[in-house]
């Protein structure tokens, strides 16, 4: 049976940080809906210029467009091995969307996995982070920094960007987004006996090895 799994939790909570280290560790596809729009968006596309304004509000971008996305992406043999979701499903509608598509692939989620982090905290971890412009890497200024200050660890590129919706400003409009419309469906997936929720407050190292007991416990 393929490992399918979905992160949950605010913006900031280390969503995206664990997810490509448990894509590599288990061989998993990782999904993110925000780096798929992002790069939509990077290429002038119809779809980043549909969701660029929404996005730079801190609002989530309409549930069908996000839902063709993900089914493209859902249906491609690298996915049937096992995936990884981070940042989708973010509304009831898009989780039961979700379910359908799973059902029709004939496809079942092994567990999802809350990241319970305060939002006092989730601000100050946003406020520090950036990438590597060249190869997508994930760094924060005081958390995690490069190793050679304004060297990536990983591909050595001097470039880094940082997200314009990190601003303090979108920062509050995306936790609201996230209370209101995200935060239901952590009873939806208690309902089905899916949800772990884990402490996202620790080191990134201690989230990853409770990550792993988690996956370890619901693999077989
Ligand atoms: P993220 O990188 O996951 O924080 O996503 C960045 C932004 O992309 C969000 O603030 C939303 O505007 C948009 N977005 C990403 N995923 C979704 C989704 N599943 N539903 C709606 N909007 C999304």
């Amino acid at each position: 049976m393929a490992l399918n799994l979905i992160l949950l939790g605010p913006p900031g909570a280390g969503k995206g940080t664990q997810a490509k280290r448990l894509a590599e560790r288990h061989g998993l596809l990782a999904i993110a809906t925000g780096d798929m729009l992002r790069a939509e968006v990077a290429a002038g596309t119809e779809i980043g210029r549909e969701a660029k304004a929404i996005m730079e509000r801190g609002e989530l971008v309409p549930d069908a467009l996000i839902i063709a996305m993900l089914r493209a992406r859902l249906a491609t043999p690298e996915a049937k091995a096992g995936f990884i979701l981070d940042g989708f499903p973010r509304t009831v509608p898009q989780a039961e969307a979700l379910d359908a598509l799973l059902a029709e692939q004939g496809m079942a989620l092994t567990a999802v996995i809350e990241l319970a982090v305060d939002d006092q905290a989730l601000i100050e971890r946003i406020a520090g982070r950036f990438s590597c412009a060249r190869c997508g890497a994930g760094y924060h200024d005081r958390f995690k920094p490069t190793k050679v200050p304004g060297v990536c660890d990983i591909c050595g590129s001097t470039e880094f960007v940082r997200r314009a919706d990190d601003r303090p400003e979108t920062v509050a409009a995306r936790l609201a987004a996230y209370h209101r419309q995200t935060a239901p469906l952590l009873p939806y997936y208690r309902a089905k006996g899916l949800l772990v929720t884990i402490d996202g407050m620790a080191p990134i190292e201690a989230v990853a090895e409770a990550l792993d007991r988690v996956i370890a416990e619901r693999a077989h």
